[in-house]
């Protein structure tokens, strides 16, 4: 490398962008140890608020990285979800209160907040070095590691409310980082996905919207008319109206044929548009934006020992709120794999799971985003009519009812049949690729607590009624306790054994809990299982295997066949920053 200022360091990990994905990453690396360097290219927080909702699976990532109580604090739980016409008649509602995943499923959110708070918190990790004002220009990689240089940003914004970019003459002072393996999480205009030469499939949309976000001022209290989240769908104006934490608000209007950018940003526009809804004196403009979206997913996700993840890997019309939550969760999914690599754990290409495991899932929300945005902006009266019409009789009919008041139609946490970690499922309700279910269980003690907080962040293996390690053989347990495992029995509700014949001491290995509300027991019969079996958890919470207790050591013989794990590899302490002089 013949760069100006020589210092290269090397970590385990760099990821390229601040945004929700790569801070996501930065706290699941970080909290095991990784060393981990993230490069931002804005010198400061430009508070740019994008996302506003997110759901229960993002949630459940968000406990894992420890960070969820200080998220949950600021945002706006259990929020319906409604289908409003333009007289202000409710077309149809969809919210569910019970919470398969251990959180609620519709929450609003403010994203300076969010991401703030999250970048705030990575300071708990010392291995974990956040560099901003310094973007990654390129990299190069071999067999060893990538290259990385970066420099000063020179182009970039000092705020969102017009979206442009300021250019600073600045000396570039590029630098070069050693790391293990780069991960591009520098949003939908990506360095390192252009740099690798990966395409992305799908559309681009014409049809621009308008973003309005608003800040209510001080001492008023103008919201109490809007408490949901409402598509309005008036075919004049397909309208988003979203409430949000704090005294924040936003309204989204789609552009109608002959209206452009120039005109609908113009104040008197925005103020006639929100007056329809709010009183315009109460409230603050903080941002009026016209773009347009795009529904597309990369063809490939990882070359070599580089990744992309988050927008940079999929772009998703934000109609269900899934973009940052896709990233959120591609997060999760590489953060273990990397971790079990890079411990020695798993063969490299674990890592080859990550892309297969994630496009269809990322692809399957972009899809069900389009197929809203195209239910709710339509803008022809007659089709538009049908579209009501259709709406009010499926609320009515039984099981689609039902299946459209849950919000069901948004994809489960399952990945494609041959594309995962696992063994193959057997039949539909099998739950191998599917993410566990996390009810509250109830300690010996008499505390409830959520599943996760006893699993751990690594793999687990849950018996039903039964130790799961009475039925490992030595080689069995061997993997697993090179894998970092934890083991729990789960009794049904009021079934712990007890009396003269039980052992009086239970070693601090095994956990037990109860199934305080059944949902697990449930599970465990769903998937044509009754007590005994055993189901082998993988660190991000989708399931391995679930067998029979006799079918246990083969069912972890095809993991250690999957992890391609040979005894004796392990990093038993993770790799430490090395900082070197490069010449
Ligand atoms: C109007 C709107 C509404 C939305 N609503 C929702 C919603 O309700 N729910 C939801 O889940 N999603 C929503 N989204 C999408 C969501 O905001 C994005 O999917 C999410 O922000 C993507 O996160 P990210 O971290 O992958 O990328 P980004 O947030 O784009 O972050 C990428 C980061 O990388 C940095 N960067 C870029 N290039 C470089 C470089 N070369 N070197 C170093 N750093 C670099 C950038 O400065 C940035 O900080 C919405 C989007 C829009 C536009």
């Amino acid at each position: 490398m013949n760069n100006k200022n020589s210092t290269e360091q090397m970590v385990d990990v760099v990821i390229s962008g601040l945004g929700p994905t790569g801070a996501t990453l930065a706290h699941l690396l970080g909290m095991r140890g990784l060393s981990v360097i993230v490069l931002e290219r804005e010198p400061t927080f430009y508070g740019n608020a994008r996302a506003v909702y997110t759901d229960d699976e993002c949630m459940r990532v968000m406990q894992a990285a420890g960070v969820v109580d200080e998220l949950a604090i600021n945002m706006q739980v259990d929020t319906p979800a409604q289908w409003v016409l333009a007289n202000g008649e409710i077309l149809g509602q969809y919210w569910r209160l019970d919470r398969p995943f251990g959180w609620p499923i519709i929450n609003f959110l403010y994203q300076p907040w969010l991401e703030t708070t999250l970048t705030d918190l990575l300071k708990r990790y010392p291995s974990v070095q956040v560099v901003r004002g310094r973007e990654l220009t390129q990299f190069e990689q071999d067999d060893e590691g990538v290259t990385i240089t970066h420099q000063a940003t020179s182009n970039f914004r000092f705020s969102d409310d017009t979206d442009t970019r300021t250019e600073i003459a600045t000396d570039p002072d590029p630098q070069t980082i050693r790391a293990r393996y780069l991960v591009g999480a520098d949003g939908g205009r990506s360095t390192v996905r252009e740099a690798l030469g990966i395409g992305m499939s799908g559309k681009n949309f014409p049809e621009p919207w308008l973003v309005v976000d608003l800040e209510m001022k001080e001492g008023e209290d103008a919201l109490r008319h809007l408490p949901y989240f409402s598509f309005i769908c008036d075919p004049e104006c397909p309208t988003v109206c979203c409430p949000q934490p704090g005294r924040f608000h936003r309204f989204e209007f789609m552009l109608m044929p002959g209206q452009t950018k120039e005109q609908m940003e113009d104040p008197q526009v925005v103020r006639a548009l929100i007056s329809r809804h709010v009183d315009p004196d109460k409230f603050i403009v903080k941002r009026k934006l016209v773009y347009t979206f795009n529904a597309l997913v990369a063809k490939d996700w990882r070359k070599g020992r580089v990744f992309i993840a988050g927008d940079a890997a999929h772009m998703t019309p934000q109609f269900m709120g899934q973009g940052m939550s896709s990233g959120v969760r591609d997060a999760y999914n590489l953060a273990w794999k990397l971790d079990s690599v890079l411990k020695g754990r798993a063969n490299d290409r674990l890592l080859d799971t990550y892309g297969t495991e994630r496009f269809h899932h990322a692809k399957a929300m972009i899809d069900i985003s389009v197929q809203m945005k195209d239910f709710v902006s339509m803008s022809n009266p007659i089709t538009s009519r049908l579209r009501n019409m259709l709406v009010k009789t499926v609320l009515v009919t039984p099981f689609l009812g039902r299946y459209v008041r849950e919000g069901r139609f948004k994809p489960a946490p399952t990945y494609e049949l041959d594309s995962y970690l696992g063994l193959p499922r057997k039949h539909r309700r099998s739950p191998e690729g599917t993410m566990i279910p996390q009810p509250e269980v109830r300690t010996f003690k008499g505390k409830r607590v959520l599943l996760d907080e006893v699993l751990g962040e690594g793999y687990a293996l849950i018996g039903l009624n039964v130790d799961p390690r009475e039925h490992l053989c030595p080689a069995s347990r061997q993997l697993l306790e090179a894998q970092g495992t934890r083991y729990l029995t789960l009794f049904e509700f009021a079934k712990r054994p007890q009396g003269q014949n039980v052992e009086r001491t239970n070693t601090c290995e095994l956990t037990e809990v109860e199934d305080a509300s059944g949902e697990m027991v449930a599970w465990f019969k769903r998937s044509g299982f009754s007590s005994g079996a055993i189901a082998v958890v993988r660190p991000d919470k989708f399931t391995f295997a679930m067998v029979k207790s006799s079918d246990l050591d083969r069912a972890l013989a095809e993991l250690k066949f999957q992890l391609q794990w040979v005894p004796g590899q392990e990093v038993v302490a993770p790799i430490s920053s090395v900082l070197r002089k490069s010449a």
